[in-house]
This record gives C-alpha cells, sequence and structure tokens, in this order.
C-alpha cells in the first residue's frame, strides 16, 4: 500500500506516500487508485479510501480538486466533521459538495489527514510538528514555477508555524522528464535547479531538484524524496500510461 511511511509516534505528525498496490480497482486503475473519480467506478474509489483511511487510523482523508494553481486550502474541524466516506468523490457522487479547486492544503485538525493526487506530478509534504500544522501539496512542472510551494509555505507561516520539516514523494525523475527544449529553459530561468538532461540526452526538468532549491531557500530541510514513478512499476506513472489511476502524499496530525 505504501512506498514510504513514517510512524507517528515519534513527532505526532504521520506521512505516507502510497503506491499503486492493495486496491481493489482494476485495469489502468489497478488497484489502489485514489483519483480518476470520473473514471473510475465511485465504489472502487471509495473502497481504496476506506482502506487508506482504516490503514492510518485517521478520522478522514481530505482531497481537493487539483487545478496546476497556487491555491491553498484549509480544511477545518467543521469541514472534518463534515467529511464522509463519499466526501473525495466530490460531486461525482449524488449529494456531494464538489470538492474545494487548490493545488494545496494546509490543516490542523489532528486525525484529519490531508491527500495529494498524482502519477509523475511531484507530491511534497510539510509539517511544523511543535505547532501541530500540516500541508500537501501539488507541485507539478506549472505548480511548481508558479509558486505553489512558496505559497504553502507562507500559509503555514501566517498559521504560526516555526521549524518546518518536508518530504518529497515519488514523481518522474529528472533523468526520465523529457520536454521540449524551450519549456525546459523557461523553467530554468524560473529555478535554475530544474535544469537536467534525460538518460538519453535531451533536455529535461528535474522537479525535486527545484523544489529542494525552493525549500532550502525557505530554511526547510527535507527528510525523505522518493522514486521515479516512470521507472518503478510500483507507482501510476502518467508517461507511462496517460489512462493511468492516482497514488497520493498523505500527511496527518495524530489524534
Ligand atoms: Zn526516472
Amino acid at each position: 500500500m505504501y512506498g514510504f511511511r513514517s510512524d507517528p509516534a515519534a513527532t505526532g505528525i504521520g506521512v505516507a506516500f502510497t503506491h499503486r498496490w492493495g486496491g481493489v480497482s482494476e485495469g489502468p486503475f489497478e488497484a489502489l487508485n485514489l483519483g480518476r473519480t470520473d473514471l473510475d467506478h465511485s465504489a472502487s474509489v471509495v473502497e481504496n479510501f476506506a482502506r487508506l483511511r482504516d490503514s492510518l487510523a485517521v478520522d478522514s482523508v481530505h482531497v481537493v480538486h487539483q487545478v496546476h494553481g497556487t491555491t491553498v486550502h484549509e480544511v477545518t474541524t467543521e469541514e472534518a466533521a463534515g467529511w464522509s466516506p463519499t466526501s473525495p468523490l466530490g460531486d461525482g457522487a449524488p449529494g456531494q459538495d464538489p470538492l474545494p479547486v487548490a493545488d494545496a492544503v494546509v490543516t490542523g485538525v489532528p486525525g484529519a489527514a490531508i491527500a495529494i493526487r498524482v502519477a509523475d506530478c511531484l507530491p511534497v509534504l510539510l509539517a511544523a510538528p511543535r505547532e501541530r500544522l500540516v500541508a500537501a501539496v501539488h507541485a507539478g512542472r506549472v505548480g511548481l514555477l508558479s509558486g505553489v510551494v512558496q505559497a504553502t509555505i507562507e500559509a503555514m507561516r501566517r498559521r504560526g508555524a516555526g521549524e518546518i520539516s518536508a518530504w518529497i514523494g515519488p514523481h518522474i525523475c529528472g533523468d526520465c522528464y523529457e520536454v521540449p527544449a524551450t519549456m525546459a529553459a523557461h523553467a530554468a530561468e524560473i529555478l535554475p535547479a530544474t535544469a537536467a538532461r534525460t538518460t538519453w540526452g535531451t533536455p529535461a526538468i528535474d522537479l525535486a531538484a527545484g523544489a529542494v532549491a525552493v525549500l532550502a531557500e525557505a530554511g526547510i530541510g527535507v527528510e525523505h524524496v522518493g522514486p521515479c514513478t516512470r521507472t518503478d512499476p510500483s507507482y501510476f506513472s502518467h508517461r507511462s500510461d496517460p489512462a493511468a489511476g492516482r497514488q497520493a502524499g498523505v500527511i496527518w496530525i495524530a489524534r
């Protein structure tokens, strides 16, 4: 179920990155698909979220409708209390509220896990253990270059965060993320650390190196960097299969 999972006992903060196994979805969504709710069977996605919630021993798992922007959504006590097992489907389920449109989530509510869904894009998880504040960020190429990581750090600081730690999940690596030369040059202009070349010698973008640089600039160290989704078959990869499901980066404050 997980490629990485940290024990919340030590710091009071839990961190997990799921892989594709351990769920009930089939075909390109096999098996632990936590996204693509418009295409996968609703019942399968709900069951996958139920397994995630049970396994993490959290009360709720909150997701957002990701649009490659820089909006940070806060999960409040009220929102957490209103969560139901079909909430992750958004308005794909009858009578359900649409998901908040955002690419980062922050919360201080214990037991309310927040998750970012990805398949090659970079999931970044942030925690300020002393102030009991956590955040999850969807940092694909567009979001990273637009400053979604900085926006999330600012949102945490505004809520009193002191020392922050970061975890970077599975993502398409700089050796594999081939892009047109003009796109690579544009990225390197905004964030020089993203400059990379594929193993076959063409222009590429290194999303993780870019995020590490942004975090370092803010005085934030990285505890963990996940593997490459394109070359590790345990993960959904949009580049490998455009119909692929979604894994998640999940962070929560222990109850
Ligand atoms: Zn790779």
